[in-house]
């Protein structure tokens, strides 16, 4: 979808900062593996609306034990974000679906919390989008955590640096041609 690059990093500690702010009641916690600037290659709001669905779906879905943790890692070629809630779960026979347009397991008892089931349907494209993936783990009763991964773009100072020396000799090259 995009050129733009993004702190990955950055705006999961935001994401984090804002929730922890807008949920007093919750309990939240975040185990950074990365603490330093890591970049993907996605749109800025986009990386914003994925961690507010799932961050959202981690609140509204968590009713007894109000505890959420996020993650961030890497390895080689991607970063890695995880929320983890201890709420509701979902079962089995759910799992595969609840990434389906429109889909909620709970339709009647669903319906007071608000939403129409397109949160995660849109996460899934987005991050399907960056060439990235998507996967939830639940135990019903226990709770639920979903991951997602994009490709890091490594250096993007190099990249830039780089960029920039292609630009130079490209631009010496025609200043040099008689
Ligand atoms: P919205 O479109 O506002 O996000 P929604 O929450 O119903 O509404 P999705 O985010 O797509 O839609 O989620 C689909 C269904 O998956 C939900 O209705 C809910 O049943 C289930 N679900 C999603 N996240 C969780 C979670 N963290 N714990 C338990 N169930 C969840």
């Amino acid at each position: 979808f995009s050129h733009e690059t993004t702190d990955v990093q950055k705006l999961v500690t935001q994401a984090f900062n804002d929730f922890k702010m807008i949920h007093p009641d919750f309990r939240f916690t975040f185990d950074d593996d990365v603490k330093k600037p890591v970049y993907a290659q996605i749109y800025r709001n986009h990386l914003e609306q994925l961690l507010i669905i799932l961050l959202d779906n981690a609140v509204k879905y968590s009713t007894k034990r109000k505890e959420i943790h996020l993650s961030l890692s890497t390895d080689i070629r991607y970063i890695e974000v995880a929320v983890q809630d201890f709420g509701e779960g979902i079962s089995k026979d759910n799992l595969d679906r609840v990434f389906n347009r429109f889909y909620r397991v709970d339709k009647a008892r669903s319906r007071d919390k608000g939403g129409n089931g397109l949160g995660l349907s849109i996460a899934q494209r987005l991050v399907e989008g960056y060439h990235g993936k998507i996967s939830v783990e639940s135990v019903v009763g226990q709770g639920s955590i979903f991951r997602f991964h994009l490709p890091i773009l490594r250096d993007p100072e190099l990249l830039a640096e780089a960029q920039a020396e292609t630009d130079k000799v490209e631009k010496i090259a025609k200043t040099e041609l008689p």
